[in-house]
């Protein structure tokens, strides 16, 4: 653990409120470096992102599940699509695909804050991490089509 950063952020906590990255408990004039409700150590946080980092990491994890519900609607989908059409390389691949997105968005999911943590020692972090974007991208892809599948099946259901 950096020295300063410790004092600072004693310092920083003693007049100032900052949530829990991973709990949101109110850290001001904690009397160490461990959340005193969930035990997370958060030594590592510079003081700068103290304040910001329990809300940047809600952020991401939102994303990251909006982008797992858009795997999950549309993959399958896919995977029979490619079925129907009987080309069992482009199957195969559709559904290894399908099952590593969702692999990465669950990973994604459960390490969001960690992952927070130790970026934001980083100078270049400015509230997210590469999976953020990431998670943005696949919504910005896989949006319209979950919304169509979504309508198409409720109609279905309806009719
Ligand atoms: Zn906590």
């Amino acid at each position: 653990m950096n020295k300063d950063h410790a004092q600072q952020q004693t310092e920083y906590l003693r007049d100032n409120d900052a949530p829990c990255p991973r709990c949101a408990y109110n850290l001001r004039n904690s009397p160490s470096h461990r959340c005193p409700e969930c035990g997370l150590d958060f030594s590592q946080i510079p003081v700068t992102h103290l304040q910001s980092i329990y809300t940047d990491a809600k952020l991401e994890r939102r994303l990251t599940r909006i982008a797992l519900v858009c795997i999950l609607i549309v993959g399958p989908v896919a995977c029979v699509l490619a079925y129907a059409a009987s080309i069992r390389p482009v199957t195969l691949m559709t559904i290894a695909g399908f099952v590593t997105a969702v692999a990465c968005a669950l990973y994604a999911d459960r390490t969001t804050t960690l992952r927070h943590i130790r970026a934001s020692s980083k100078s270049l972090y400015d509230g997210t991490t590469g999976y953020g974007t990431l998670a943005l991208l696949i919504v910005a892809i896989m949006g319209f089509p979950t919304v169509l599948i979504v309508v198409k099946l409720l109609h279905e259901f309806a009719g």
